[in-house]
């Protein structure tokens, strides 16, 4: 049994290098690849929650605009246009495979106050119960400074935290965690399994890594941080091959697993 084929319930997270391309488009082949293995997933027994980027890229592509905006209000803008798309792409091609689709909008308060906390963990558990995926994303029309989580990255382990997640598994666009940043030094090498996360493990995150990523590898291992400090393992696996989900299922060597899967296991 692998770390995956183990976990029942799992969050995965998808970046906007996963699913647009260069253009702020949409990645058609990898979003449906993507999706036809997160339905095989949900098919094989397991509770799944999407935490899905990419609605400002893909207002960016909606919109025709050359480049990503950078004052707040357009790019809230970008989100709104993006995220409606992102819920009809993902609705079309999960339901091929019959499953359902739910969405959910989330700002940084639900963590501090408790009332608030409740009600997202109500929703989050009738809809798991209900069979349906919840696809999950910042409420970035009302996410502004002390409101927003910052990155995805955080949010899909909080998520993970409030569902009580076996397993977080963070689609990138890069293979896993190198000793160093693999896009400046091409003598890096991809370290396979960080049991904890130390200091000399966060110093090895360097800057992000492409125009539309937003976290970079820093954002990766604080996930890393609150998965582990809350009981679950994480991977790292590249979003760009979809398929390492399946090699991770089989048991193979591939991204890098943070913990270990002993002790909800
Ligand atoms: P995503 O959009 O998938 O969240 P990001 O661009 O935000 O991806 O973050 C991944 C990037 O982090 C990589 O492409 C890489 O350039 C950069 N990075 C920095 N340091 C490292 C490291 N030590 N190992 C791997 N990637 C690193």
């Amino acid at each position: 049994m692998s770390i995956l084929s183990h976990a029942k319930r799992i969050v995965v997270k998808v970046g906007t290098s996963t699913l647009t391309h260069s253009t702020g488009l949409l990645n058609i082949r990898k979003i449906e690849l993507l999706v036809k293995i997160l339905a095989d997933l949900k098919n094989a027994g397991k509770d799944l929650i999407l935490v899905s980027s990419g609605a400002i890229g893909v207002g960016v592509g909606e919109l025709n605009m050359k480049q990503r905006p950078t004052d707040t209000p357009t790019k809230q803008a970008c989100a709104a246009i993006g995220q409606c798309e992102l819920m009809y792409i993902y609705d079309k091609l999960f339901s091929q495979y019959n499953h359902k689709v739910a969405q959910i909008l989330l700002t940084r308060d639900i963590i501090e106050q408790d009332k608030r906390k409740q009600n997202v963990q109500n929703t989050f558990h009738r809809l798991l119960e209900l069979n349906v995926i919840p696809v999950v994303n910042e409420n970035d029309t009302v996410s502004v400074e002390e409101l927003e989580f910052g990155d995805n990255d955080t949010l899909s382990a909080i998520v993970g935290t409030l569902v009580e997640t076996d397993l977080l598994l963070i689609l990138s666009d890069i293979d896993g965690l190198y000793n160093k940043n693999p896009k400046q030094f091409a003598d890096a090498h991809l370290i396979h399994h960080v049991p904890n996360i130390s200091q000399e493990i966060l110093a090895l995150a360097g800057g992000k890594g492409s125009a539309l990523g937003t976290g970079g590898m820093i954002t990766k291992l604080n996930a890393a941080q609150i998965a582990l400090a809350n009981g679950f393992p994480m991977v790292l696996l590249n979003g760009k091959h979809p398929e390492q989900i399946y090699q991770l299922y089989d048991g193979e060597t591939v991204g890098t697993i943070f913990g270990t899967s002993e002790r909800r296991l």
